[in-house]
């Protein structure tokens, strides 16, 4: 692999989309090659740079009209290139492509390190209700928490406490997989009343306990709390003062 190679595979690396052979023949590359390693350390230090200043999602309304900005300057016809370059330069669809592609790339570099925090919460209501819509609320279902727990630990490479609240109100309903922040986790299944209460479950990163945080969103509510290095995200459309009650009643009795 030649150093011209390497620079069209860079971006590919710096992202995560390299296949694992260029993958490989990329870091092999890195390996031997001194102009290259420094390109790509580089790059690699500018993009943890942007990552971490960039802080503001750009709003809506100007996505919105970029949108409509893009849809409204339809791709010219191939038959007659020069005359649809001449037109476009005429009329001034030229300046409003260019004037696009820059505020698209603006937005772009605003968004993309995006508000994680946001996009995550998303992500755990998305899942609460693709399990509810999917007719996938459980792999395993039992109430049997002696059940639960070995299930998970065949499945995964940690071993989630389980624990069935059932005299509490809480009966617990099952298990599953689910697939969140890239990774396969864990989905214990409780209810209350008609409720369904997911709780997901994956390792920390930090081994401090943490209290019960509540958020709020799209009519859903999330409690995240940290113990023993796991961390815990509930998410149910209970009300908040339920879910307290769930999570003071989890970490009562689940073992650490
Ligand atoms: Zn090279």
């Amino acid at each position: 692999m030649t150093c011209v190679h390497m620079t069209a595979l860079l971006h590919g690396r710096l992202v995560g989309e390299l296949d694992l052979v260029n993958a490989l023949a990329f870091e092999e590359h890195v390996r031997q090659c001194p102009g290259c390693a420094e390109a790509y350390r580089e790059q690699q230090a500018l993009r943890t740079v942007l990552r971490r200043q960039a802080k503001y999602r750009a709003p809506d309304h100007l996505r919105q009209r970029i949108q409509a900005a893009i849809e409204t300057s339809a791709p010219a016809p191939m038959l007659e290139p020069v005359s649809w370059w001449r037109r476009s330069v005429a009329n001034g669809r030229w300046a409003t492509g260019f004037a696009v592609a820059l505020a698209a790339s603006v937005f772009l570099f605003i968004a993309s390190p995006g508000d994680d925090r946001q996009d995550f919460q998303s992500e755990l209501i998305a899942s609460h209700v693709r399990s509810r819509l999917a007719d996938h609320l459980t792999d395993v279902a039992t109430s049997d928490q002696h059940t639960v727990k070995p299930w998970f630990s065949s499945k995964l490479d940690y071993s989630p406490p389980v624990t069935d609240l059932s005299g509490e109100g809480f009966p617990l309903v099952g298990g599953r997989l689910d697939y969140l922040h890239d990774r396969v986790v864990a989905a214990l299944v409780y209810k209350r009343h008609e409720h369904v209460i997911n709780l997901f479950v994956w390792p920390a990163a930090t081994t401090a306990d943490s209290s019960a945080q509540i958020s709020s969103r799209e009519g859903f509510h999330i409690c995240h709390w940290t113990r023993s290095g796991m961390g815990f995200w509930a998410v149910s459309d209970v009300s908040p003062a339920d879910l307290e009650e769930f999570e003071r009643l989890f970490r009562a009795r689940a073992p650490s």
